[in-house]
């Protein structure tokens, strides 16, 4: 089954509701009829105004996190019921800047992932080397870690659900892309990992997009990779333009 290619936007914390309002629209005409899926993820503030914006349109609309728990006392927390309730069907978990910023672990996007599945929502799991580890030479290791650990506890069947975003630290909004064979052997290598846990059907079936300073110059080559499936892409989301050319790259 050929893997659809996926355009995904992940606005970070940028735009406000009215910012993200007008983005949208724009958005919605210039990506109208573009070969790629196109995903956006918005701040929490946003989906509301997002979801509403795009219906009938070919953008999805994803949040950039959520919590593991139902309910409860988790003050400042999201959960994945509040996402489903205002038609969100995407969430990224596990990016490295909550990784890094707000102590996310790979225990925690496990169970992130494992609720978002239970739920009906796509995780978007990423994950991905520092460059001191690229230097060391685990990239490797450290990759297949991160996604065995996060993927602990799912059946095959729902694995396959899981769109996993390889994103090198060294990558991101840096600037500096990793190179197609760079991004490809790394997707390649995650894929491989994939055939030997749950085998052939979810490995030739689950999508893996490469994140790290995709642009509207470097998408076409990246997404022409073998096992590259697709973009997550921060900065070059933020405008209508250069998204435009990812979603028809
Ligand atoms: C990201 O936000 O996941 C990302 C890859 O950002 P950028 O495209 O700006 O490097």
């Amino acid at each position: 089954m050929a893997r659809k290619i996926l355009a995904a936007g992940n606005w970070k914390m940028n735009k406000t509701a009215s910012e993200a309002a007008s983005f949208i629209k724009e958005l919605a005409e210039s990506v109208k009829g573009a070969k790629n899926e196109v995903l956006i993820c918005v701040p929490f503030t946003n989906l509301e105004t997002a979801v509403k914006l795009t219906e009938g349109t070919n953008i999805s609309v994803g949040a950039e996190n959520m919590d593991y728990h139902d309910s409860g006392a988790y003050t400042g927390e999201v959960s994945a019921d509040m996402l489903l309730d205002l038609g969100v069907k995407y969430v990224v978990i596990g990016h490295s800047e909550r990784r890094e910023y707000y102590n996310e672990t790979d225990k925690t996007v496990n169970a992130k992932v494992l609720k978002a599945i239970e739920k009906g929502i796509t995780p978007v799991l990423c994950c991905g080397e520092s460059l001191e580890q690229r230097e060391d030479n685990i990239t490797f290791e450290w990759v297949r870690m991160q996604i065995k650990i996060a993927l602990k506890g799912l059946s095959a069947e729902d694995v396959k659900k899981v769109v996993i975003a390889y994103e090198p630290i060294w990558a991101i909004g840096t600037g500096k892309t990793a190179t197609n064979e760079q991004a490809d052997e790394v997707c390649a290598d995650i894929r491989a990992c994939l055939r030997e846990v749950y085998g052939d059907d979810v490995a030739d079936n689950t999508r893996i997009l490469y994140g790290g300073s995709v642009n509207a110059g470097n998408a076409a080559e990246l997404f022409a990779m073998n096992d590259i499936d697709g973009g997550l892409v921060g900065g070059a989301s933020l405008k209508v333009a250069d998204f435009t050319t990812i979603a028809n790259a």
